[in-house]
């Protein structure tokens, strides 16, 4: 079957160009400025932008956090994800049972995913505990046997590893070109400030950012930075950085020369502040981690991403329903179940946000929605781009168009969006997925279980 999207602009990371695409059998066959193919279905996209479908290196579908799990599964979560222009997803895994190594929770995420997920999608393991060397064969074999070639740690919860398995863990990474993900908060202070919020009876949704304060996450970051360069730098890939604060020790290292080492923000990160906790109701719909930081915060990432600091934008989609779920922090933050929704916003809101009001270019949305996470987590260019011999995943978005976010008319099972009355300038028109249209004026077309599990590559980190 071949399709021929006439007089568009297609966007990549370096500019946009007026161009033609042709499509064979789900492949991106031709692109040039004008193309004749009688036999191909014609669709003129005339002033409309053609980007390359987005990739989400962060979800959580499906989380089992122990008490609930998060309320979109890899069904709900991946149609919401179409809608939202989204075409590729790598899932991060909760931690397994105590004592579990990794293999387990690889066959578990395949038992959630596999015949559920519409678009396609990845994993990033999980370590957890201990790095012994067990984990390390098992690890090895994974990246060898499934194509999952990143996996996740954590410096703080109860599954963390302490320094010498991180360290240890990014020994084995550097050897056997394994990506580490990182979650960076010290433990420490985090616990220390929880225990007297508890003390002081503080629990009410504005203490949640008071007990995880930015100098957490900067000395984290700084730690694993750190650590990751005496392992001979080791590729590092740190997740959901919210601060300045932890921005300025990202800067020092490119500045000490590191260069094995990628960063992610997230909307919420951009968009979204800490006076959302102010409502003690209201609040428990933005109780995440890290959690939402201060306006010079949120400038100083948008200056980040202008500057070309920071690498991909993806979302930590962990929602829960706020009339059920979330409720169980009502009297203390603490119960909360940790995240919020998102997948669906992200790239109308780093187009209509980022893009739209100048503080960072279309160029640079694709940089960081596809370009980027593609290589660095092994997909490129079979995924984050348009250009022949790519998968056929294009995102048609009408430039002009405005629409407001509204809960209602979103895809996902939480009853509740940040982003609620936000207007957006910028609206998805079609979303393709190798070659099929699988969303249209906001209507999902595709089918449950169309998705593909993606065997990646070795992260342009580790070269
Ligand atoms: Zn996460």
């Amino acid at each position: 079957m071949r399709t021929l999207l006439k007089n568009g602009t297609v966007v990549s990371e370096s500019d946009c160009v007026k161009a033609d695409v042709l499509i064979e059998d789900g492949i991106i066959k031709e692109v040039s400025s004008s193309i004749d193919a009688p036999d191909a279905e014609l669709n003129d996209v005339g002033g409309k932008l053609l980007l390359p479908g987005a990739i989400d290196a962060h979800t959580h579908m499906d989380l089992d956090v122990g008490f609930t799990r998060a309320c979109d599964d890899f069904y709900s979560g991946t149609v919401a994800a179409a809608c939202g222009g989204t075409t590729t997803i790598i899932d991060h895994m909760a931690f397994a049972p105590k004592g579990a190594y990794p293999w387990h929770q690889v066959k578990e995420y395949h038992s959630l995913s596999d015949g559920n997920a519409v678009i396609d999608y990845s994993f990033h393991g999980v370590l957890q505990e201990k790095a012994d060397q067990r984990t390390f064969s098992e690890i090895r074999e994974i990246a060898e046997n499934e194509g999952i070639t990143s996996f996740k740690l954590y410096l703080t919860y109860d599954m963390m590893l302490h320094d010498k398995d991180v360290f240890a863990v990014l020994n084995e990474a550097k050897r056997s070109n394994i990506l580490i993900t990182v979650h960076c908060e010290n433990d420490g202070i985090i616990n220390y400030l929880r225990d007297r919020c508890g003390v002081e009876n503080n629990l009410t949704a504005a203490f949640h950012p008071k007990s995880r304060p930015a100098e957490a996450e900067a000395e984290a970051v700084n730690r694993m930075l750190y650590m990751a360069e005496c392992a001979d730098e080791a590729p590092l890939y740190i997740v959901h950085l919210s601060s300045e604060a932890g921005l300025k020790e990202v800067l020092a290292a490119r500045k000490r020369g590191q260069k094995h080492f990628g960063v992610e923000t997230c909307p919420q990160y951009l968009v979204l502040d800490d006076s959302l906790y102010d409502d003690p109701r209201e609040g428990l719909k933005a109780i995440m981690s890290p959690p939402l930081r201060k306006d010079s915060d949120r400038t100083a990432l948008w200056d980040a991403l202008k500057n070309d600091v920071l690498d991909t934008v993806a979302t930590d989609h962990c929602p829960f329903t706020f009339e059920n779920q979330k409720q169980r922090g009502k009297d203390d933050f603490r119960l909360c179940p940790n995240g919020a929704p998102g997948v669906e916003e992200r790239l109308p809101l780093l187009f209509s946000e980022g893009y739209v009001k100048g503080r960072i270019t279309l160029p640079q949305c694709v940089k960081y929605l596809c370009v980027n996470p593609a290589k660095i987590f092994g997909l490129y260019p079979k995924k984050g781009v348009i250009k022949p011999g790519s998968d056929a995943d294009i995102v048609i978005i009408d430039p002009e168009k405005k629409r407001t976010i509204r809960s209602a008319s979103l895809h996902g099972n939480a009853d509740y969006s940040c982003y609620e009355g936000m207007e957006i300038k910028g609206v998805i028109d079609t979303v393709f997925l190798r070659g099929e249209v699988i969303v249209k004026d906001n209507d999902f077309l595709g089918k449950k279980g169309n998705g593909r599990y993606l065997k990646r590559g070795i992260s342009s980190l580790c070269l």
